[in-house]
């Protein structure tokens, strides 16, 4: 049905202004805004979301596990028995370090990496993200520093910068961050007379650089930490996610007194639920409690029961295994798709477990300005500008293989390596 058009009196008188006021009143809270919220700028991983997931883009940007590996039957079966026997306790509010019996949970799995913790000094958290975010609020003034893997996970980069803290980066190689340059940094920074506060540091299956940080430097790392009274914030979401089953010894098995240790189920199990843990120093434990309790009251019960249900009852180990097999072959459909097609000159980390591939480009391309041609070209990628605090990264790319079947991976390496190509000749 044609309608006409609407006389200029006949319009809606409140659209256009409505329009107006909305851009007047952004700027009212702009003005009233903490100065806090400078540091928060959206991540270029969100902001890439909307076009990766389109189905014709081969997505090898985001970092999501593959949940179709999972019994979802067997899953909802169990939930509907948890909520018919445990209804009222697993919907109700809980403590704010979590439900006990998951706390206990914890502490075994955590014993498979070497940690001898008591589940007292566990505090389940809201994924290890509010685990970052809790640290960060009660060890961060504005203007200190947290010393971060150069690169390192965007979405802790995102937590420090919210917290004002500053992000100074450390090099890594195929062996994990340097011990070396920690050193040299850590020295500088006091020479500057620079409060550090932590290093954040992702030992095992990085992301987004997807090396492993060397059994034979991680002492060295806690010595040169506790020398420059440093404390440690060890984040371990993929520690399990070794291809062939291997495992190291964390931080925290080394050291309990000056390592936060943080773990999820987001990999393990699956994120949604959104169920992780901090293991603080029995002296911290306090005070993180209380910021668990000013942010959250308590973590969701009701997924708490879900996963200690999950772990009391079913063959986890079997599930944790069943997801390394699928991503190990995913990391070689990558790994041999990089090999046969990427152009002369590219060079890429060969994770032995994880998500993610790093691959730098020959030198002259900018890979967050490659993007959008790339996504042209129906391939995505995260930049690697994402990874730094700096601005740097340029150079680099974070390719995730957990996600696409190893024929998509196949089909997306394949596409980046025309756009790399084509870049080489622009
Ligand atoms: N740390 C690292 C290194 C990660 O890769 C992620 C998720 N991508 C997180 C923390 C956050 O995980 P969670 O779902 O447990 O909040």
């Amino acid at each position: 049905m044609n309608l006409p058009a609407p006389k200029p009196e006949q319009q809606n008188p409140s659209a256009v202004p409505a329009a107006a006021a909305a851009g007047r009143s952004l700027d009212t809270h702009l003005r009233r805004y903490a100065a806090r919220t400078a540091g928060m700028t959206a991540s270029e991983i969100r902001a890439l979301f909307a076009v990766a997931s389109r189905p014709e883009v081969v997505s090898l940007a985001g970092g999501m596990p593959y949940l179709a590996a999972l019994p979802l039957e067997t899953l909802s079966a169990d939930v509907a028995q948890l909520l018919a026997t445990e209804g009222q306790t697993a919907l109700q509010y809980g403590s704010a370090q979590g439900i006990p019996a998951l706390r206990e949970q914890i502490c075994q799995i955590m014993a498979l990496e070497g940690i001898s913790a008591h589940p007292d000094d566990v505090t389940v958290t809201v994924g290890s993200q509010s685990g970052l975010d809790m640290v960060t609020r009660i060890f961060c003034d504005p203007g200190d520093v947290v010393v971060a893997e150069a690169p390192s996970y965007v979405g802790a980069l995102g937590t420090f910068t919210a917290y004002q803290a500053e992000v100074v980066h450390v090099p890594l190689d195929d062996e994990g961050l340097i011990p070396a340059e920690l050193e040299r940094t850590l020295s500088a920074l006091a020479a500057a007379g620079r409060r550090v506060k932590f290093l954040y540091t992702i030992p095992n299956f990085h992301n987004p650089a997807g090396v492993t940080l060397a059994v034979h430097r991680r002492a060295e790392v806690l010595e040169i930490c506790a020398r420059h009274g440093v404390l440690v914030v060890e984040d371990n979401p993929y520690g399990m996610l070794g291809f062939d089953g291997q495992t190291y010894p964390a931080l925290r098995s080394m050291e309990s007194e000056n390592v936060v240790y943080l773990g999820s189920f987001s990999k393990t199990f699956a994120p949604g639920l959104r169920v992780g843990w901090a293991l603080a120093p029995h002296a911290v434990r306090e005070k993180l409690v209380l910021a668990a309790e000013s942010a959250t009251l308590c973590p969701p019960t009701f997924t708490q029961a879900v996963v200690s249900r999950y772990l009391a009852q079913h063959d986890w180990m079997g599930q944790i295994k069943t997801y390394r097999e699928v991503y190990r072959e995913r990391r070689d459909a990558m790994i041999g798709a990089l090999e046969a097609h990427l152009p002369a000159g590219c060079r890429w980390t060969r994770p032995d477990g994880g998500f993610y591939v790093w691959l730098t480009v020959p030198e002259g391309i900018d890979t967050k300005a490659m993007l959008p041609r790339a996504v042209t070209q129906r391939v995505a990628f995260v930049p690697g500008t994402a990874f730094f605090g700096d601005g740097t990264g340029n150079s680099q790319l974070r390719l995730s293989f957990c996600y696409p079947t190893p024929e998509r991976i196949r089909e997306g390496v394949r596409r980046l390596a025309t756009v790399l190509e084509g870049e080489l000749e622009l």
